[in-house]
């Protein structure tokens, strides 16, 4: 398949324009990957069970596992739901447009390839004016997952979209890097009270300050690979570079020397070796390949970095990543519920 490209960093008339072209690929049925604030999205036609298919195939993706819906305005998530609580509505008032999805429960009009035959559905509005401009002209809700082939980092760059998806959608809307590097949060408002399903940007903190009470799914945060998990996407293997990603674990000091001692190792083992660091960090290692993260007092540079940096790697051939653990707290959560799953949970 040939995928035209259209290239729209603003709204300009002439990008409309464009955007009317992208916008009709989704009105006929088919695939278009589009830039949000999170990372690049992968849409279709949410009401389209037919054009959905097409989003799994042209990923790779388990078919068990459930799309978020992309909408432009609030007013069109009441056709999709069958009943809005009065908390999702507070969300919606201090987080929408924004990085959160909503798990809701779903009406008769939200096909099961969407769901993957749940009850609920997964929504969000982005905060981003090409999407939402984007949506708008394709008149219809857009489901759209993270816009890489299954089991890869999440694209946040026009670069890894192409290298991922290029010929097997049938339009791309390129655009600057992402805001914020990591998918939404996901929250399931079905339940009381709400239970977090997937950190993010908004973070369960800033959930707590508007809601209250908000559980954490256990699969967050455990340290282990989940068997049972409360949102389906959870259990794959996620995220993850080509080379074998391994998370080292300790004080700085246990960090920094376990990672020597690995390095040393490797280099014996003829091994390409990778090392995930800090830019506080970077220079305490004189083997391997060193990539920093950003600046360890700046939890946000790290997150946007994440996938970036491990698709580096992989565009380095390196072998084998040793990746600094990250101390985990309010701010740094997503990041490591990411970092930990891209490693499939490998931990030294
Ligand atoms: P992605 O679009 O690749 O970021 O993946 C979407 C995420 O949302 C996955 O982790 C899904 O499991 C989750 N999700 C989507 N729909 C639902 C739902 N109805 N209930 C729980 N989780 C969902
Ligand atoms: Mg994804």
């Amino acid at each position: 398949m040939k995928t035209e490209i259209f290239q729209i960093n603003d709204l300009s008339t002439e990008n409309l324009r464009s955007l009317e072209k992208a916008a009709q690929y989704i009105k006929d049925g088919e695939t278009v990957v589009f830039p949000t604030e999170t990372v690049y999205g992968l849409g279709a036609d949410a009401l389209d069970p037919e054009a959905v298919k097409k989003i799994f195939e042209a990923k790779g993706r388990p078919n068990d596992n459930p799309l978020i819906v992309h909408l432009n305005e609030e007013a069109e998530i009441e056709a999709l739901v069958s009943d809005i609580p009065p908390k999702a509505r507070i969300l919606m008032e201090h987080f929408w447009p924004g990085p959160l999805t909503m798990v809701l429960n779903k009406s008769a009009l939200v096909p099961d390839a969407v769901t993957a035959g749940l009850d609920t559905v997964a929504i969000r509005i982005p905060d981003h004016p090409v999407a939402r401009a984007f949506i708008r002209m394709a008149g219809c809700p857009i489901a759209a997952p993270s816009a890489n082939r299954s089991g890869r980092p999440s694209p946040t760059s026009a670069g890894h979209v192409l290298t991922d998806l290029d010929g097997l959608v049938s339009a791309m809307i390129i655009s600057a890097d992402t805001e914020i590097g990591l998918e939404s949060t996901v929250i399931d408002m079905t339940v009381e009270p709400p239970m977090l399903l997937r950190p993010g940007d908004i973070t369960v903190c800033a959930l707590r300050d508007v809601l209250g009470q908000v559980i954490v799914a256990p699969n967050v945060t455990d340290n282990v690979c989940p068997e049972k998990v409360a949102s389906p996407g959870m259990k794959y293997r996620h995220y993850s570079p080509q080379g074998d990603l391994i998370v080292v674990k300790g004080n700085k000091t246990e960090i920094i020397e376990k990672i020597t001692k690995a390095l040393k190792h490797s280099k014996k083992a003829r091994m390409k070796i990778g090392v995930l660091a800090t830019n506080e960090t970077m220079n305490c290692y004189k083997e391997g390949i060193t990539i920093s993260l950003g600046s360890e007092s700046d939890p946000k540079e790290l997150a946007k970095n994440l996938y970036s940096r491990l698709r580096t790697f992989d565009d380095l051939g390196v072998e084998i990543i040793y990746a600094e653990d990250i101390p985990m707290n309010n701010e740094t959560l997503a990041l490591i519920n990411r970092l930990y799953k891209a490693a499939g949970y490998h931990f030294i």
